[in-house]
């Protein structure tokens, strides 16, 4: 199979990497590199930013429904193109293709909403807030933003950022995974071809070090991150440093709590769907179940071991397969590691997928469904983020003690209870100390006019993602306080300089 050479996408444009660094791009259902990404150095993200500076100013000076309409073209030209797209994701990152449309499908939701942005953008009026005297506030965009999204949702995750920020009339420079990075590039292909102007939306390809310029460079005024969460942190707090606006999205840890009443066949095929699906490679998939009671245990144990018997891990192209490999060898490796740790620390493996080989594809990054339980706090298996097929169970005496096992986490992205009593969801919607809440609904990823975004070590910042939280992350707020001369009382402006303020606002705010 021939290595194709990937580019970054500026001004309109596919250009070739300049810094002679580049990464492996692999097929994971064989484990071949299919395509090499450049790692862009110092000057040529510097370049991309002065490229976007300048187009920032055409695209800032379209009305808000015209540039809403090249946002309607591209969903029409993306839904044109599904097949395609979803293909070139399942190639790389390895989900099945129906996954692969899905992620396609979520991030198009955003932009769908965003077609309504000219609304979110309006400002505020007060008629006679003084005499003679009104107030308005308006939303003006920021400049050039910057996206820096990771693997597992190479489509959803850069359309949520920048659906909103090009609706506000910001430029937009994506630093996306290096793991898969041709979907973003095709992305960019469809904004040209829909009418966006160049340069309004640009791929920079690259590592740490295309990163720090985006975090350091003061013509970026916003970064929002997806990823890890140490780098988070990392990213929130140097964006800071330097000025700039941060929402920054770590990792997860999400528990599902099983209370005895509920249907356990209906949480059975619940948790193997979340907590297998797209190879565990999700920010929302349930890693951690926590049945109260024993015998609601044993009887979870026995239905999730028969259901995991029957699951059918194949290519990402197998439209049989539950799902396919992960993305990397050292994205499988990490995930054998922690299954050997579990071990050592005392956890009961009732399902090892360790020994998982699919036949012709002996090189792929495959990892088979795994199983723990006996889970208990203390063992990094619960404590850290495995983002793979492995589910753990962590038994709960009561209630009481499985609502603390979420609250108490480090991370605080999604959770769900499974429960027909309307009075234990209720009160557990209300304590749990996490930011997305699932009842009877395994992953509570919320609908695209909400907003997403995890509490404690999975969200940094104080806006989330999507929904009204993003028109306000991407645009900056200017109130004007206006009077004009015939609306002023004969008097109220005699002796006043009219740059003196006090005495041109204080005597007719009465
Ligand atoms: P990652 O942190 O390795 O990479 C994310 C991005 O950061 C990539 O673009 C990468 O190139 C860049 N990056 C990596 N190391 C860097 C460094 N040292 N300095 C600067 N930039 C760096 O994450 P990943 O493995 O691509 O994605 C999986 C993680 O993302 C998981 O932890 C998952 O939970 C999380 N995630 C969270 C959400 C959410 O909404 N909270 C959604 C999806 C994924």
């Amino acid at each position: 199979m021939s290595v194709r050479e990937l580019t970054h996408f500026v001004g309109g444009e596919h250009i070739p990497g300049a810094s002679g660094r580049f990464a492996d791009v692999f097929d994971p259902n064989t484990g071949a590199v299919q395509a090499r990404v450049p790692l862009a150095g110092n000057s040529e993200v510097e370049a991309v930013i002065a490229n976007a500076v300048e187009a920032q100013k055409i695209w800032a000076s379209w009305n808000p429904q015209k540039r809403v309409r090249v946002l309607m073209k591209f969903v029409q030209l993306v839904q044109d193109n599904m097949d395609e797209l979803a293909q070139l994701l399942s190639s790389e990152h390895g989900k099945t293709l129906a996954d692969a449309k899905g992620d396609v499908q979520r991030g198009l939701e955003v932009v769908e909403v965003c077609l309504g942005a000219p609304h979110m953008l309006k400002g505020e009026y007060t008629e006679s807030a003084g005499t003679g005297i009104d107030v308005y506030s308006m939303r003006q965009p920021l400049g050039v933003v910057a996206g820096i999204t990771p693997f597992n949702f190479p489509a959803m995750i850069p359309l949520w950022k920048a659906g909103p920020a090009l609706a506000s009339g910001n430029a937009f420079v994506l630093k996306p995974s290096e793991r898969d990075p041709s979907v973003p590039l095709r992305l960019a292909e469809l904004f040209l071809e829909a009418g966006l102007p160049a340069g309004v939306f640009n791929v920079v390809n690259g590592d740490k070090t295309a990163v720090d310029v985006l975090l350091t460079d003061p013509r970026i005024k916003a970064v929002g991150f997806v990823g890890s969460t140490p780098i988070a942190q990392y990213i929130y707090e140097t964006a800071a440093q330097n000025g700039k606006r941060a929402q920054c999205f770590g990792g997860a840890k999400n528990h599902a709590i099983i209370m005895p009443d509920a249907d356990l066949d209906q949480v059975a095929d619940a948790l193997v769907g979340a907590a297998y699906g797209s190879a565990g490679e999700r920010c929302m998939a349930l890693s951690v179940a926590v049945p109260v009671g024993e015998d609601t245990a044993d009887r979870l144990i026995a239905k999730l071991t028969e259901r995991i018997a029957e699951l059918r891990i194949g290519t990402s192209f197998d439209e049989k397969a539950d799902f396919g490999p992960l993305v990397t060898a050292a994205a499988r490796d990490r995930v054998h590691e922690y299954i050997g740790k579990g071990v050592e620390e005392g956890a009961e493996l009732v399902v090892d997928g360790r020994g998982f080989v699919l036949e012709g594809h002996e090189n792929g990054f495959f990892s088979g469904a795994t199983l723990f339980d006996k889970v208990t706090p203390d063992m990094s298996i619960y404590k850290e983020e495995i983002f793979g097929p492995v589910l753990t169970v962590v038994r709960a005496r009561d209630y009481e003690e499985a609502l603390r096992l979420p609250t108490e986490h480090e991370y605080g992205n999604g959770v769900a209870i499974f429960t027909r009593d309307g009075d234990t969801a209720r009160d557990f919607t209300t304590r749990v100390e996490v930011g997305m809440v699932g009842v009877n609904v395994p992953i509570p990823v919320p609908i695209a006019y909400y907003t997403f975004g995890g509490w404690k070590a999975s969200g940094f910042g104080d806006l989330n993602q999507h929904g009204p939280d993003a028109f306000r992350f991407y645009t900056k707020t200017k109130t004007i306080t206006q009077r004009w001369p015939s609306g002023v009382k004969e008097g109220d402006l005699e002796g006043a300089h009219v740059a003196d303020t006090d005495h041109f606002v204080i005597p007719t705010m009465d």
